[in-house]
């Protein structure tokens, strides 16, 4: 059954995450796309509303956090993954999706995502790459084109970009996925392939901002983006091709299911392998009183 058949069979279960919320993006934005096919995903993967947590991060991405009905929580700027991962080891029944842009990730909050990757907690993280800092009008963020004038930068941003995918794959992440805001199809088969994986998903999501960043129009991805599936010999258990792969920022944009571990334990199969430990996690962060320790020094 095609994505869009199996939709309408579901157009009830579609309907429960809907909200009265008006959306107040910017006509034309790349949100619009993503909160629909993460709506599409989480439909798809028969999860109800009252069994997802969604982290919403700071930004215009986080205006989506009450126009998807699901238990929803708009964070602090950057430290989106800190409260998902939180969440998502306090109550391992819930289904954690974290969700933040560029700006938040790549420079307030890079430490989270580091630890996050390492740790491979199991969370869903989609990032919303539009480029810029929109929210704010349009500064520039770590992911900005170099040259490209920017508000608070208006002679042209001097730094280069990061490359975003190739960061992340440098710390031996166990997934790792793009796709864009253009493509609701894809981005609805790749946050399912998010959702099925049992650690850390990052996935990343080309988002186009008309309003802010006119480097890269949605036209500039159409141009460049090319299916994974069209490489017939790309391996996508092999880090060292991932690599290769995302090399290319500005001709070649290869979407879809870049890179998984296939030998994998993550953060919760850790823990399980203590259990022979007198702690279980909640424990460990029991009341205590350091009153006697003080006596020494009062
Ligand atoms: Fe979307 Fe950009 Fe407008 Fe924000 S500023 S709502 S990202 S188009």
């Amino acid at each position: 059954m095609s994505q869009l058949h199996e939709l309408i069979s579901k157009s009830q279960e579609f309907s429960e995450f809907e909200t009265k919320q008006k959306h107040t993006w910017c006509s034309g934005c790349g949100n619009f796309g993503i909160l629909n096919a993460l709506q599409r995903a989480l439909v798809l993967e028969n999860i109800k509303p009252h069994e997802a947590l969604l982290c919403y991060d700071v930004g215009c991405n986080g205006n989506a956090s009450d126009k998807i009905n699901s238990y929803t929580i708009h964070g602090l700027h950057g430290r989106v993954l800190s409260l998902a991962s939180g969440a998502a080891l306090a109550n391992t029944k819930q289904e954690v999706i974290a969700i933040a842009g560029d700006g938040a990730t790549f420079s307030e909050g890079i430490n989270h995502l580091v630890h996050a990757v390492r740790n491979d907690y199991p969370i869903t993280f989609i990032l919303h790459n539009n480029n810029n800092y929109g929210l704010t009008i349009g500064q520039a963020s770590s992911t900005t084109k170099h040259g490209f004038a920017m508000s608070a930068s208006p002679d042209g941003v001097i730094a280069d970009p990061l490359n975003t995918l190739d960061f992340v794959l440098s710390l031996k992440p166990s997934f790792v996925a793009r796709s864009f805001s253009g493509d609701v199809e894809h981005m609805t088969r790749t946050i399912q392939s998010g959702l099925n994986h049992p650690g850390f998903s990052y996935i990343e999501i080309m988002q186009a901002c008309p309003t802010f960043n006119k480097a890269t129009p949605q036209e500039w991805y159409w141009d460049k983006i090319k299916y994974i599936e069209d490489y017939p010999d790309y391996n996508k258990n092999d880090i060292w091709q991932a690599r290769k792969m995302v090399e290319n920022m500005e001709t070649q944009l290869a979407i879809g299911v870049l890179y998984e571990k296939t030998e994998q334990t993550d953060f919760l199969q850790k823990v399980e392998s203590r259990k022979n430990s007198t702690t279980e996690l909640t424990q460990e962060v029991q009341n205590r009183s350091i009153q006697e320790l003080l006596q020494e020094f009062v």
